[in-house]
């Protein structure tokens, strides 16, 4: 433990871990950013084309770390960026006091939401996917998921507490309309929105990629490349 530490994350809860590694951050506008990733178990999503099932549909039980010990693992990479990822991160109640530890110590760090659920972070970026109609899968979740994957009120506070970016999963123009009426609603801005292939593959990633990156253009948003699905299509830790 850092000695110069003023968040007491020793009695911090506990957290359910799926992995923690070292890779370039393939999304958004850091992307390319040399960065460490902690990813969470657990979600209250089941988005149909979900590229982590360990953390939703099947989640595996992980393991139980505390934030202190999870910090030094963090710290020990020596790396200026943090992503907290999921799963849904913001489950966690232990993601609070390691968010403020972590840029106590002068870490940049980012978290990556579906935006249903508030805690309040220390970010320098909360990257907000919201998940349109098409995430919503067949079966027994459907009526769960669409009930709770638009969460106005959270995605209002951070919105309006936060640096944020918007990075929405297009599977085609069909999407458009939603997207626009999503910005209308919550206020979003254009100019900090990435549209995103839906893609689980390599190969899926440069079908879709070119007709998304044209839909974008065409409608002022950014388009928003997914690096590591174009390289290593949905495999771990990379
Ligand atoms: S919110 Fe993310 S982790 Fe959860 S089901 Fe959707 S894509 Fe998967």
């Amino acid at each position: 433990m850092n000695a110069l530490a003023t968040v007491n994350v020793a009695a911090a809860p506990s957290l359910r871990l799926s992995e923690v590694f070292r890779s370039i951050q393939g999304e958004g506008e850091l992307a390319g950013t040399d960065s460490v990733f902690v990813r969470t178990v657990g979600c209250n999503l089941r988005c149909r084309w979900c590229d982590t099932p360990y953390t939703s549909h099947r989640p595996e039980r992980g393991e139980r770390v505390t934030v202190d010990g999870l910090l030094d693992r963090i710290l020990e990479e020596d790396c200026a960026h943090v992503v907290l990822t999921g799963g849904e991160p913001l489950l966690a109640p232990g993601v609070v006091p390691l968010t403020e530890a972590l840029r106590e110590r002068g870490r940049h760090v980012t978290i990556e939401t579906a935006g249903t659920v508030f805690r309040p972070v220390a970010a320098d970026l909360v990257s907000l996917s919201p998940k349109l109609s098409n995430s919503t899968p067949d079966g027994r979740w459907s009526v769960r998921h669409e009930a709770t994957r638009d969460a106005p009120a959270v995605v209002a506070r951070l919105l309006s507490e936060y640096d944020y970016q918007l990075k929405f999963v297009v599977e085609g123009e069909a999407d458009l309309p939603e997207i626009e009426a999503w910005l209308v609603r919550h206020g979003g801005d254009p100019l900090r929105t990435f549209l995103m292939p839906q893609a689980r593959t390599a190969e899926e990633y440069r079908r879709l990629a070119p007709r998304v990156r044209r839909l974008a253009e065409g409608r002022g948003f950014r388009f928003g490349p997914r690096l590591h699905v174009a390289r290593w299509g949905d495999r771990r830790g990379v």
